[in-house]
């Protein structure tokens, strides 16, 4: 069972990859499948077992959408 659970308020994305960027386990990255409501492919997790709970990906991005909660 993961040990975080990284949650994304997605309709305040904007697509910008910051958080992508910055993930040191490389588990984040744009959803191709999923548009929000302004238009973006917004950010999603690939793997949440692998995330370390680090927060560089919430404390990064410019428009606080990401928030990590210890399990
Ligand atoms: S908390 Fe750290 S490891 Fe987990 S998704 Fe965010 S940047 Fe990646
Ligand atoms: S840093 Fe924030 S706004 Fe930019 S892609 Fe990641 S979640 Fe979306």
């Amino acid at each position: 069972m993961a040990k975080y659970n990284v949650q994304f308020n997605v309709d305040r994305c904007k697509g910008c990859e910051i958080c992508v960027s910055v993930c040191p386990k490389k588990i984040l990255k744009l959803s191709t499948s999923e548009v929000n409501a302004k238009g973006y492919h917004p950010a999603s997790i690939i793997d949440m077992d692998s995330c370390i709970g680090c927060a560089s990906c919430a404390t990064m991005c410019p428009d606080c959408v990401i928030s990590i909660y210890a399990e």
